[in-house]
């Protein structure tokens, strides 16, 4: 490859529209917005519901999907129908209805051999009193029925308390919401299927309620599950970089820059996303520099050599 192709790739985001958002997206993190509630700014996209543009560099203009079905040495190679992952931002101004999402299996029969989600948060912010909510507590198919026949949702649901900071691994077949008052980083499987199991019965625009899907969330959820009672994060801060989960689908990790403390990031995987969240600084691979800043989102190709950050700034980065 030539030099200029082990550039690292800046993406534009995709911003939806959603009946739960706000405007936080253009307020905290800069973004130009369409009207109205927006919820999600899909950052890290191949998919065909929100395929990123990149912006500068040799693939100026391109789609993310583009790259990856036609350079896919710059994903090392990776194998694949689709770029794997997903990252987005949301803005959670009201509560997103209670879903579950199905596994690879369930999805590739169910769904014309889409992926399943298995999903994780990382909390950008959170107030005081804020919850979510991850889990659940029937112990089967016919207690859940019941518990959602009588709408008794406080008995079925684990409301979590969180703070700025927690993250949360979402598995497969596990109910959840994200609650009104939150702004959440999310990496993911690239899928876009949800079952929806409550929506607050609350009405759309048009007057009309959104479709729930209760027989295929009771055939995905998983009675067995152990809910979690934190989103702390435990695990140690080595050099900077906390590794938040390691999934079959993705590893998570947080870097903190400080000014006195620039961070070293090897990149011997396949293909690197990385979300500044907080902060600016710079990022150097190979012969490359560049500013970045909070709202920032890139991709570190194969063979791009270790990251070399400084500044003073935050970054969620994720790879296969
Ligand atoms: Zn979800």
């Amino acid at each position: 490859m030539q030099d200029a192709e082990l550039d690292i790739i800046f993406l534009k985001p995709e911003l939806h529209n959603k009946l739960w958002g706000g405007r936080r997206l253009e307020t905290d993190y800069g973004y130009d917005l369409p009207d109205g509630p927006v919820g999600e700014c899909w950052a890290i996209s191949a998919h065909p519901h929100g395929d990123c543009k990149v912006v500068g560099g040799v693939w100026d203009g391109w789609r993310l999907s583009e790259l990856w079905n036609e350079h896919r040495e710059l994903f090392g190679d990776e194998e694949g129908d689709e770029f794997p992952l997903l990252v987005k931002i949301l803005d959670a101004q009201d509560d997103l209805s209670i879903q579950v999402h199905p596994d690879d299996a369930y999805a590739h029969e169910h769904e014309n051999g889409s992926l399943g989600k298995r999903e994780c948060w990382y909390i950008l912010d959170a107030k005081e009193g804020d919850r979510i909510v991850v889990g659940q507590r029937a112990k089967s198919r016919e207690e859940f029925a019941q518990l959602v026949e009588e709408g008794r949702w406080d008995d079925l649901l684990n409301r979590v308390p969180i703070q700025t900071g927690d993250f949360f691994q979402v598995e497969p077949g596990t109910v959840h919401a994200i609650l009104g008052g939150t702004l959440v980083l999310e990496t993911q499987e690239s899928s876009d299927v949800t079952y929806r199991v409550y929506d607050f019965d609350r009405r759309q625009p048009d007057g009309s309620l959104r479709e729930l899907h209760m027989e295929q969330s009771l055939d995905v959820i998983d009675f067995g599950m152990k809910a979690p009672e934190s989103g702390a994060v435990t695990e140690p801060e080595i050099d900077g970089v906390t590794t938040l989960v390691t999934t079959p689908s993705y590893t998570v990790d947080r870097i903190v820059v400080r000014p006195d403390a620039p961070v070293a990031y090897a990149q011997p995987w396949s293909f690197l996303n990385a979300s500044v969240v907080e902060g600016s600084g710079t990022v150097c691979a190979g012969k490359h520099i560049h500013n970045v800043t909070k709202g920032t989102h890139f991709i570190a190709p194969a063979g791009c050599g270790d990251l070399a950050l400084e500044g003073d700034m935050m970054l969620i980065v994720s790879h296969v």
